[in-house]
């Protein structure tokens, strides 16, 4: 939109006189929708479970001494729902840090570990419904913070299994060229459409709103990805194919890269 907002103000000038100020205010203007964007998505996003608890208390009460078997049938689903609230609100939290918190602290994050502990944690989500695979083509590690990696990592790795049917693979990758190092994540998932492609770093932004949800996302992981990329100066790259599968890779310039016996950057 080439629109532009202008505030224009009358002032005193003198006794007689008064001086027209004017301010392009567009810039302003778009950062408050923004912000006034986010704070309906979020509430929008804990209203729906909070409902969804409400109904099931009332019930409940209602019903005075439920009985064993209704209780086994409501906490589980009462649980999940609290679940939900919950990553949403340390997914927000994560995020504010990213946005207010100063520099990345840069410590020698040892890739071998990290790549394990995701393969670990993918195999912990698939239980056992996808082949989850680690090729783990390079030894070396790289200078960044190990939590914000691991959050980065972690949020491509649950979504590849999150949106790949039971029976699908993953495979997790790290690999370096001599240019620059790659962290890559296939699925032979559901894809995306490349319409979708620019806009899935924004917060809130969903292929299939019903679907995500389901899948237990939040909305905000690729947006956590995007400030973590950002504060390492590394890039995001994704392809895909519908019905196919896709492919996120993050890859970190040279200067990022540290030999895993290196003691300074
Ligand atoms: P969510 O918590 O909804 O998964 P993300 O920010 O992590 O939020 O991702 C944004 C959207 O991008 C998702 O809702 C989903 O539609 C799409 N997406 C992300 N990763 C994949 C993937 N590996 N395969 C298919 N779609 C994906």
């Amino acid at each position: 939109p080439t629109e532009r907002v202008l505030s224009v103000q009358l002032v005193p000038f003198d006794s007689t006189r008064k001086l027209i100020l004017s301010r392009d205010i567009t810039q302003l203007e778009r950062v408050q929708t923004v912000h006034r964007d986010f704070v309906a998505n979020v509430s929008h996003e804990l209203r729906t479970p909070l409902t969804v608890i409400g109904g099931f208390v009332e019930t409940l009460v209602d019903m005075e001494s439920p009985s064993p078997e209704v209780l086994r049938q409501f906490l589980p689903l009462m649980m999940e729902q609290a679940r939900r609230m919950q990553s949403l609100v340390e997914d927000l939290l994560t995020l504010s840090r990213l946005e207010n918190g100063g520099g990345t602290q840069t410590d020698r994050v040892d890739m071998d570990e990290l790549l394990r502990v995701l393969l670990v944690e993918a195999q912990g989500l698939s239980q056992g419904r996808h082949e989850v695979v680690l090729e783990q083509q390079s030894d070396r590690w790289l200078w960044g913070s190990v939590n914000e990696l691991h959050s980065a990592f972690g949020n491509l790795v649950s979504n590849a299994i999150r949106y790949t049917p039971a029976g699908g693979a993953v495979t997790l990758r790290w690999q370096f060229d001599g240019n620059r190092a790659v962290f890559s994540v296939t699925d032979s998932g559901i894809g995306i459409a490349r319409e979708h492609l620019p806009r899935l770093t924004e917060r809130f932004y969903r292929v299939d709103r019903g679907r995500s949800r389901n899948s237990g996302g939040t909305g905000l992981g690729l947006a956590i990805v995007k400030h973590v990329l950002a504060r390492h100066h590394a890039r995001l790259e994704v392809s895909s194919e519908l019905e196919k599968g896709s492919t996120f890779s993050v890859s970190f310039p040279r200067e990022r890269v540290a030999e895993p016996d290196a003691v300074t950057p």
